[in-house]
């Protein structure tokens, strides 16, 4: 009979009440669940196991990129609803009007979702290139929405900038250097009309986490005190001052403490106060993205976390910014933020299953015969004194062993079977280890010295696709096995994904008390599917993947929850199949095809291969290329 926990202990164990943010839920029989939380008129909690095999009947399989509708409304309405708290709270005499940075999720899905659900908030979008401006022009934005454009711009993105003030668009061109001036203005001549201007001005004060680099001196975003003044003079000089309505501040993403917020908005004032003393008729005060997620449900500032809710962070800007213009003597600007992660990291999750296991630790101790090597007998022997206290002892003890018998090995005194054995009862009294070690706990060397020792769970999924943050700047997200929690895990596993690259894993997971090395997990069943939720996946993660060993897009499917527990599909995209990914990579699937068949008539002539056979190797390369890159 297996251990029981209760869906409490669970959800502590793997710190679903942490980080959830009462939209995950473990149920009583085990699954891991959906939910709305209450602010959004709370929804009867809809089983994840429930919604795959749903999703498995339509065709749909694993890995699945999981988006919930409603999850993204509530991101868009946390940020505006604490901008409008705060606003009330310290009588702000201004409007906040938030932008949503495209590049954090491009999917036309997602972009025009949170148009439409921003529009009673005059909600806009940043573009940081063409393509992302010509995104913005074909969304049905409100009256007073924004465009901000940022980054490097040619004549044809600043001309298309320009021309769409015709149309209505308030699309404000940040200038990025002195020089992008020069094309602004010489454009805005040609075209006879006056554009609407924003500067991106460099502070020097430096933020914290894994994006401090984006921020301070040294940032190659942002102009510089000692160039604003030429800036603004030239502009003086040429009557375009009056264009100048917005200073833009960009601190880098994932801001992990408020401190910095408050430092950074204070000294963001000082500009703008002064740049309103030189004349320049500032009314927009944009401070850029960085309002961050806590992945890891810590609630502190560290890399995964930050140590501030959405509330305090509005609250940050808007008192910081009132003061300092009351102090000043200029009016309240109306308040911009470029708030991406924040918005979308939680719309998704990308749901995997597990197809096959490589487990340390042997359950069943080894039957050894007299003649066997006495190294061997002395290693079963440990297992009488794996206690308590004499734990280290024992796996010292362990090792010696391992470590003389394949020494024994290499010089040809010991045969394969005897090794094979040898290495079974170390991870037999490995296993006996780890046994008393969960119920007793462990010194710390030790505990190290065995997460070397955890079973690879081998899943179906591509980390350089699916999650390249992970892989690429070691980012955290919640990881949980979708059922089952109502049995105790036996096991702890890092998991690997299908590429055959030694990078493609994670091991590093958040539990509810702090940061491991492994994820507890259950003994996989035959011939029943045990899957795995990676969450919060919504923001960075869709777009950055590449085709590393030629895995594409996952399946990604859109739901809502229906409120009694149940989901409809709103969307679907099918992943990539085989020969769409060989056409991105220049190879063209007709061609391929061709190449193989002409081998297969070559192999007929020979007569090494029969007509039937011909036909079905035709067909299985047919197949191949028309299905999912993944493991079906
Ligand atoms: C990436 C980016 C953002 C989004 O930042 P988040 O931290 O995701 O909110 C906003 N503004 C600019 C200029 C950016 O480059």
């Amino acid at each position: 009979m297996k251990d029981q926990q209760s869906s409490s202990e669970a959800a502590d164990l793997y710190g679903v009440s942490a980080w959830g943010q009462g939209l995950v839920h473990v149920l009583p029989n085990g699954d891991v669940a959906l939910a709305d939380p209450a602010e959004n008129g709370a929804t009867v909690p809809v089983s994840l196991p429930a919604i795959l095999e749903g999703l498995n009947e339509r065709g749909i399989a694993t890995p699945i990129l999981l988006r919930v509708q409603s999850f993204l409304e509530i991101g868009l309405r946390r940020l505006n609803d604490a901008f409008s708290n705060a606003i009330a709270a310290t009588e702000y005499r201004g409007d906040y009007r938030g932008v949503f940075p495209i590049k954090v999720n491009q999917q036309a899905e997602v972009v025009g979702r949170l148009v439409q659900a921003g529009q009673p908030y005059h909600y806009g979008l940043e573009a940081g290139s063409k393509p992302e401006l010509i995104v913005a022009l074909a969304q049905p934005l409100a009256e007073q929405s924004l465009i901000i454009c940022n980054g490097i711009k040619d004549d044809e993105f600043i001309r298309l900038a320009i021309l769409s003030l015709k149309l209505g668009f308030r699309t404000v061109i940040v200038l990025e250097s002195l020089k992008e001036f020069e094309i602004v203005k010489r454009v805005s001549d040609e075209l006879g009309i006056k554009p609407l201007l924003g500067v991106r001005v460099k502070l020097t004060q430096v933020v914290t986490g894994k994006w401090a680099s984006s921020s301070g001196d040294r940032s190659s975003f942002g102009i510089g005190a000692d160039q604003i003044v030429t800036l603004v003079e030239r502009m003086r000089e040429t009557g375009f001052l009056d264009c100048l309505v917005l200073q833009h501040n960009h601190l880098g993403s994932q801001v992990p403490n408020v401190i910095d917020v408050r430092r950074t908005v204070t000294e963001a004032c000082r500009f703008y106060s002064e740049l309103r003393r030189l004349g320049v008729p500032l009314a927009f005060l944009d401070m850029g993205g960085g309002l961050g997620v806590d992945y890891t449900g810590e609630k502190r500032a560290s890399d995964n976390s930050v140590n501030y809710t959405v509330d305090e962070y509005a609250a940050a800007i808007v008192e910081t910014v009132g003061y300092a213009m009351d102090e000043a003597g200029h009016p309240h600007p109306t308040l911009v933020t470029e708030s991406g992660r924040f918005v979308v990291a939680l719309s998704s999750m990308l749901i995997f299953d597990v197809l096959d296991a490589t487990l340390y630790g042997v359950p069943q101790r080894p039957d050894l015969t007299e003649n066997e090597h006495h190294f061997l007998h002395d290693m079963v022997a440990i297992e009488e004194y794996v206690k308590p206290g004499r734990l280290q002892e024992c796996f010292n003890d362990a090792v010696y062993y391992r470590d003389e018998i394949r020494a024994l090995f290499r010089r040809g005194q010991m045969d394969i079977t005897q090794l094979a054995t040898a290495e079974r009862c170390f991870l037999y009294i490995l296993k006996r280890v780890q046994t008393v070690i969960r119920e007793n706990g462990a010194g710390e060397a030790l505990s190290e010295a065995l997460e070397g020792f955890v079973d690879y769970y081998h899943c179906n999924f591509s980390l350089f696709q699916s999650l390249p943050d992970v892989w690429a700047i070691d980012q955290l997200h919640p990881v949980i096995p979708l059922q089952r929690l109502n049995e105790q895990p036996t096991r702890r596993a890092v998991l690997t994904d299908i590429t055959c690259d030694s990078d493609g894993k994670i091991d590093s997971f958040i539990l509810g008390d702090g940061i491991h090395k492994s994820l507890p997990v259950h003994d996989l069943e035959e011939d029943k599917p045990y899957h795995i939720g990676v969450f919060f996946v919504g923001a960075y993660q869709e777009t950055l993947g590449d085709l590393h060993n030629l895995f594409g897009d996952a399946n990604v499917v859109t739901i809502s929850l229906t409120g009694e527990g149940g989901f409809t599909i709103e969307h679907e995209t099918e992943g990539d199949t085989i020969a769409e990914v060989l056409s991105y990579v220049e190879y063209d699937p007709g061609d391929c095809l061709d190449a193989f068949r002409k081998t297969v008539e070559r192999a007929v002539a020979k007569g090494t291969v029969n007509s039937a056979e011909r036909r079905s190797l035709i067909a299985a390369y047919k197949d191949s290329l028309g299905g999912y890159t993944y493991f079906e």
